[in-house]
């Protein structure tokens, strides 16, 4: 299945005849475009779901304190992050899975679209605290699953029903990868930065530390087997 190395064809499947226009209006322009403010696609996460709490701590433990800022990685998957690795545009620290994935999705990226790639920033992934809208219960950024990307200057902030145009380049990438986009989640709690390991991803992830290459392979293989349905949607 073709999903990638040619993003013309993966947009004219994944967007409606409007946001194309939109992009193409953009694409003559400065790369400061990239951060421009364009409605959210409707039809994101095909087959994925936000992953639950109840989920993560299932699989890996309480990751650490249930803090309001970041807190240190302390419980039993802190044996599982990996602390300032490349992934290709910027450096994350996050669990070896995820890393391992967005190595792969970058790769993707800096053959498909460099422009995009040389763009992209990370506002952070690993960091143990609470849910801003809900103190009770643990950020998905506290099992260093969660990314949260920007373009240009500024992220948009949580509450805000839009997306960055570039983001219309990541989404097919991330989701096929099994990657949940939070543009999807609603009314107050839309969150289009921010891409998180899905419920159905984590259940198919290995529960221990393996080798780096083989975990890109799993990586690799999720993405082929998994979520492939984005590049079926009309
Ligand atoms: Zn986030």
């Amino acid at each position: 299945m073709i999903m990638i190395g040619c993003n013309h064809h993966l947009l004219s499947v994944i967007l409606p005849a409007r946001m194309r226009k939109l992009f193409h209006q953009n694409r003559g322009g400065k790369m400061s475009k990239l951060s421009d403010l364009v409605p959210i696609p409707s039809n994101i996460n095909q087959g994925l779901s936000p992953c639950r709490e109840r989920t993560m701590l299932d699989t890996f433990g309480k990751p650490g304190e249930l803090s309001r800022q970041c807190s240190p990685c302390t419980g039993d998957v802190r044996s599982r992050m990996q602390y300032g690795v490349s992934v290709g545009p910027f450096k994350v620290s996050g669990m070896d899975y995820a890393v391992a994935s967005l190595m792969s999705i970058f790769a993707d990226l800096k053959r498909s679209n460099r422009e995009v790639y040389d763009e992209v920033h990370t506002a952070g992934m690993l960091c143990v605290r609470a849910k801003r809208p809900n103190p009770k219960s643990y950020s998905n950024h506290s099992w260093g699953t969660a990314i949260d990307l920007y373009f240009g200057n500024h992220v948009l902030d949580q509450g805000v029903p839009k997306t960055q145009l570039g983001f219309l380049y990541l989404f097919g990438l991330f989701n096929a990868a099994g990657w949940y986009w939070a543009a999807g989640y609603s009314g107050k709690s839309v969150d289009s930065m921010h891409f998180e390991l899905a419920d159905e991803t984590i259940a198919k992830i290995p529960s221990h530390a393996i080798d780096h290459r083989d975990l890109i392979a799993a990586a690799d293989y999720i993405a082929e087997m998994g979520y492939g349905s984005v590049a079926e949607v009309a």
